[in-house]
């Protein structure tokens, strides 16, 4: 496979395997560096969506449902009322309702192509129902561990779309251990950790090769942050595009997440990211104490000149209101997020008038409403 892995920290470089271990020395999940064909340019891709990026992606036989290619729209009410030229990118639209499926096409693709014939991973969110979609669409099964006490539609579509479920009780980090222990065990099922693969975030970084072809880069972006993966992809495209000229500057990229559990924010000033008392929030996808790339955010978020901002409940769901209302765009309550986070971003400063603004709408508000 064409690129390397990297540690994002200290440098040290090795070859891609299927489930890579962390770095030796700082003990973090590693990033894909892709090395992409001589003469790969903007003007040489062909197709749409994640796999136009293929010359820039791990170099695999593609597996598709039409992830990617998603609609950049611009505001019609919120940024005129804030006085920003604000723009949004609706990874709703993606097969499973949310950007992750940008990470798992490329993540089953590579574990496909290693010989996988079982993968497994702990989440009964948005990144489990896309290893679900993907796994099926690949022939391959998948085992989610999901908490015990773990429901609600993402559970709903995970199951639907033919994943194994084990519930593993006690807190939602015991199903980190479980996983691992059942790979460890098994050597059929290796950990598609959505959280630690390189691959998932090299997929992701296929947001930013969509931004950077509609030619014209933003002032700043605003992401919801949860595992960090969204906004780690984003910073590496950027970065990617900048050091091949496609672009000239890359955008500052910002990050929010739910007062209910900040590690990241709280830890802006120094210190290791980790929320000691991670309350519940309606920003589900963000309810992450203890996130693995959480030194790696950190180190970006000061590469790229970013800032970083916490809402509280009640902002994120009167922008999600909002937004639903105003825009017609209706996201879940994560995806929110971003949104809730501009009249922060504005009064202190960090976004002034009149510049651009692009808020990756992560998920589909389908995603988060309850059966009757
Ligand atoms: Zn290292």
């Amino acid at each position: 496979m064409r690129g390397e892995l990297r540690c994002p920290l200290c440098g040290f470089r090795t070859v891609p395997s299927a489930v890579p271990l962390p770095c030796p020395t700082c003990r973090v999940p590693l990033d894909y560096r892709p090395d992409p064909p001589a003469g790969s340019t903007a003007a040489g891709l062909t197709g749409r969506g994640v796999w136009r990026y293929a010359p820039f992606l791990p170099t695999v036989d593609p597996i598709t449902l039409g992830e990617g290619g998603t609609p950049l729209i611009p505001s019609l009410r919120i940024g005129p009322r804030l006085g920003v030229n604000l723009l949004f990118k609706v990874e709703g639209t993606n097969p499973t309702g949310s950007f992750k499926d940008r990470g798992a096409a490329v993540l089953v693709a590579v574990l496909r192509s290693f010989g996988a014939r079982a993968v497994a991973d702990d989440s009964s969110g948005n990144a489990g129902a896309a290893l679900a979609a993907y796994a099926a669409r690949a022939g391959i099964r998948a085992v989610l561990y999901v908490p015990a006490h773990a429901s609600g539609p993402k559970l709903a579509q995970i199951e639907a779309l033919g994943a194994e479920l084990v519930r593993v009780p006690g807190p939602r980090e015991r199903a980190t251990d479980v996983v691992r222990e059942a790979c460890a065990k098994d050597p059929d099922l290796l950990y598609a950790s959505h959280n630690a693969s390189p691959y998932f975030v090299a997929g992701l970084t296929t947001l930013a090769y969509e931004l950077g072809e509609e030619g014209r880069i933003p002032d700043h972006v605003v992401v919801p942050v949860g595992g960090g993966g969204l906004f780690l992809g984003l910073v590496q495209g950027f970065a990617q595009l900048r050091d091949r000229g496609w672009i000239g500057r890359v955008p500052r990229l910002h990050i929010v997440q739910p007062e209910a559990c900040a590690p990241l924010v709280r830890a802006g000033g120094g210190g290791d990211p980790v929320e000691p008392d991670p309350r519940a929030t309606v920003a589900e996808g963000a309810r992450i104490p203890r996130p693995k790339r959480g030194r790696e955010v950190l180190a970006a978020l000061g590469a790229v000149d970013g800032d970083a901002v916490m809402v509280g409940e009640e902002e994120i769901l009167r922008g999600q209101a909002e937004l639903a209302r105003e825009e017609g765009i209706w996201v879940e309550p994560t995806a929110a997020l971003a949104v809730a986070a501009l009249p922060a971003l504005i009064a202190r400063g960090t976004i002034g008038p009149g510049e651009e603004v692009v808020l990756p709408l992560t998920g589909h508000g389908l995603k988060a409403v309850n059966p009757c």
